[in-house]
């Protein structure tokens, strides 16, 4: 198999030529068709994520083919179409994992971070956390949906169902596909960009978003939510000041700048502030379902497998519309 590889923090991810994974009890073996680049990965490459094993292979947006069943595998076929998210594995007896909750397990592993990911031609997945894909797309605009949609789904639940006036941070692959399921929804969506990013601004216009502007920017009407997907923590009291009374701010990235401080009047009169983190295996379920019967328009650009630093460098840069994704 070949692997991008990272093995320091900070450094560039290198190509290598590795043995065949073999799957162990209860995994399979999945030849990758495209994995996408999430903010997630960027983290991990930049060293703002507790990395607990190096080297590590990062991506965990990944879409392939089972080629190969570990003993004791019997939910899943060889040849079938999965997908490999973000949570790779729960401990299942923590009281989280008891209670519904292993988003928030206490000894969890996650794929491209505590196990190797999908920046490669193979990956080892636990079988119980691939989730079977029948959606009408192909590989590459699957990916995206894996943690862009999939955190997304999560964020916009998070939000609300009577958040009609959804206002979204950072329009870029979760943005652009939860402004399409929120629209499906009869909210109406509010984007918010870096000052001066009218490229962003003109794509979240041909999705449906009724006003989009620059982040500072005070929206037409008061918004019941909004959601942070950009990873800037001087959004935060910008969002709350752009919410109306018991309206709520959902942080939806799995790591954000220093929040600056602020007047409690922001968060006075019923705000609510609150963050996402990872996903459970029933969001994925429930997503998925949705995205079969709505088809969903995925903006992605593609890379070679062997060119990921540089898609990485691009989504540092904000010079991407909606996902990038790699093809081995
Ligand atoms: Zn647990
Ligand atoms: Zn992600």
């Amino acid at each position: 198999m070949r692997a991008m590889v990272l093995h320091a923090p900070g450094q560039a991810l290198r190509l290598e030529e590795r043995p065949d994974p073999q799957p162990g009890p209860g995994e399979v073996r999945v030849r990758v068709q495209a994995c996408a680049v999430c903010r997630t990965d960027l983290h991990v490459v930049d060293g703002e994520l507790r990395l607990p094993r190096l080297p590590i292979v990062p991506g965990h947006e990944i879409v392939g083919i089972i080629d190969r069943l570990g003993p004791g595998v019997s939910t899943l076929t060889l040849g079938e179409r999965v997908g490999v998210p973000w949570l790779a594995h729960t401990c299942g007896h923590c009281a989280y994992c008891r209670l519904g909750r292993e988003n928030l397990c206490d000894e969890p592993l996650f794929t491209g971070h505590g196990r190797d990911g999908g920046f490669a031609t193979h990956v080892v997945a636990d079988a119980a956390f691939c989730l079977p894909l029948a959606l009408p797309q192909d590989p590459i605009h699957t990916a995206p949906l894996l943690c862009a949609g999939l955190i997304g789904w999560r964020s916009l639940r998070m939000a609300g169902s009577d958040a009609m006036n959804l206002g979204l941070y950072g329009f870029g692959a979760a943005a652009h596909l939860i402004a399409q399921v929120a629209q499906h929804e009869g909210r109406r969506v509010y984007a918010f960009t870096r000052p001066g990013d009218v490229q962003a601004q003109a794509f979240a216009r041909s999705l449906g978003a009724v006003w989009a502007g620059a982040s500072g920017e005070t929206p037409p009407e008061p918004l019941d939510a909004a959601i942070i997907f950009a990873p800037v923590g001087a959004l935060v009291p910008l969002a709350l000041q752009a919410v109306r009374k018991g309206g709520r701010v959902v942080c939806g990235g799995i790591h954000m700048s220093d929040i600056p401080s602020f007047a409690y009047q922001c968060l006075w009169e019923e705000r609510q502030l609150m963050s996402v983190a990872n996903l459970t295996r029933a969001d994925a379920a429930e997503f998925l379902r949705f995205a079969a019967r709505v088809p969903l328009q995925v903006a992605t650009t593609t890379y070679p497998l062997e060119r990921a630093n540089e898609a990485l460098a691009d989504l540092r840069a904000g010079r991407l519309q909606g996902a990038a994704v790699l093809v081995p």
